[in-house]
């Protein structure tokens, strides 16, 4: 088969590799650009997958991050519903799983990540859906009516999020997860309990600190066994226990990665000409000064743009701070920097476990914040971590209103 020239090759038809060809034209409008992915979609947003879709506050329609007359206006070759299933560095090249080969002159791991799969009897039985992607709301949603019942594997953002979204469509929700509460990687405890309750208010069944030891479907329906001997049948099983990078493609190819693809300030990997960003991309955040992979869209958005600059010539160090937000029910946040409660904690209630501004301390600095229905004050939050200046928990008081 003929091998095909492109100046750009895009691999990934997420946010990431959306937001670089915006990059890329903002700084070369003529190179050829090429642009695969293996859904059978346009790029999309995938916030509203857990969010305004199954509250009618969007459609399908309206979530496309561009429409196609982007990509021809941007002359970019679209190559959707095509699995990269190699690329050779020495050689510049990307090779289809349909055997196509394609030359490029730079190139963007844009590549995400894929749900992390359970592995017990059981987790691969069909109608289990590890939720990500579009084709996997669009299954849901016709599924999720009212007077089913719906068992949510996991307690972090994809879970929590789901099961309010299944509520608000009258579907009868369990969730289990291992921890004590829900999202505990990032909400302090009295905050986690406060979420958890008002969802157990909702009506919402919820088995903290048990978890799936086995699946079985009966007829129409999945029978889950848990680890403290729980039966929970359900119509509709949903997981979401986080992703796993898709750093193989980078890996196979020799190129750095560990938690994921390594990258410089410039978002180039080991290989000068090949980039990575978003989910996937393990980056200096220079703010912190430490080595993060960042799961959120803002960061998509962001390093996406940057990598494709950078891949057209700009040069620019990625010194951007992302942000990341959730709703969940009337509780919606945005933070900044490290949200770990890993970290020492410090909440700033204007009303408790509602209205306030969380700080999240190492060394007395400020690594993180969360402003909670604390709205436009991302921009102050950014400031206050790029001081990094020593605090105390009392002098925090009031500083982010
Ligand atoms: C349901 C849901 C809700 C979310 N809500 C929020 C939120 O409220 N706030 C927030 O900050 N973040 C949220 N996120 C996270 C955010 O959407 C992600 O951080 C962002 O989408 C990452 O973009 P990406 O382009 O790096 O990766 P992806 O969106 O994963 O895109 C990568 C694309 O590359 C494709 N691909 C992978 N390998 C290959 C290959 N070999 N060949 C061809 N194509 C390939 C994948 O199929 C995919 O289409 C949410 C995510 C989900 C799933």
């Amino acid at each position: 088969m003929a091998e095909q020239d492109f100046a750009y090759i895009i691999v990934g038809g997420g946010l990431a590799g959306a937001s670089a060809v915006e990059g890329i034209r903002e700084m070369d409008g003529s190179g050829s650009v090429l642009l695969i992915g293996n859904e059978n979609h346009l790029p999309y947003h995938r916030p509203p997958l857990s969010k305004q879709l199954w509250l009618g506050k969007k459609q399908v329609g309206e979530i496309l991050i561009h429409d196609r007359q982007f990509y021809e206006k941007s002359n970019v070759t679209l190559s959707l519903v095509t699995e990269v299933a190699g690329i050779e560095p020495d050689k510049k090249t990307v090779r289809s799983a349909a055997g196509e080969t394609y030359h490029f002159g730079k190139l963007l791991l844009a590549t995400g990540g894929m749900p992390r799969r359970l592995s017990v009897p059981g987790s691969d039985l069909d109608g289990i859906c590890y939720y990500r992607f579009l084709d996997d709301y669009l299954r849901m949603r016709k599924d999720a009516v009212e007077g089913k019942s719906a068992l949510v594997v996991g307690g972090g953002f994809i879970g929590s999020e789901i099961a309010a979204a299944l509520v608000a469509n009258k579907v009868a929700v369990t969730m289990i997860f291992p921890e004590a509460y829900l999202c505990n990687r990032v909400f302090p405890e009295s905050l986690g309990i406060a979420i958890q309750n008002s969802y157990i208010g909702r009506g919402v069944t919820v088995l903290a600190g048990d978890r799936p030891q086995s699946f079985e479907k009966r007829d129409d329906f999945f029978v889950t066994a848990t680890d403290k001997g729980r039966r929970i049948e359900s119509d509709l099983l949903i997981v979401g226990i986080g992703i796993v990078p898709s750093a193989a493609l980078a890996k196979d190819a020799g190129l750095r990665t560990d938690s994921g693809i390594v990258v410089d300030e410039y978002l180039r990997t080991s290989h000068p000409d090949i980039y990575a960003a978003g989910d996937n991309a393990v980056f200096p955040y220079q703010a912190l000064g430490r080595q993060m992979r960042v799961e959120h869209w803002d960061n998509a958005l962001n390093q996406g743009k940057q990598a494709g600059r950078n891949m057209a010539g700009a040069g620019e160090a990625f010194t951007y701070m992302p942000y990341f937000f959730s709703d969940l029910f009337e509780f919606g946040y945005e933070a900044v920097g490290e949200v770990s409660t890993e970290l020492e904690t410090f909440a700033d209630w204007q009303k408790e476990n509602d209205t306030g501004v969380i700080y999240y301390l190492k060394d007395r600095k400020v690594r993180g914040v969360m402003m909670c229905n604390v709205w436009e004050k991302v921009e102050a939050a950014r400031a206050l971590i790029r001081r990094g200046e020593k605090v105390t928990p009392e002098g925090l008081h009031g500083v982010i209103r």
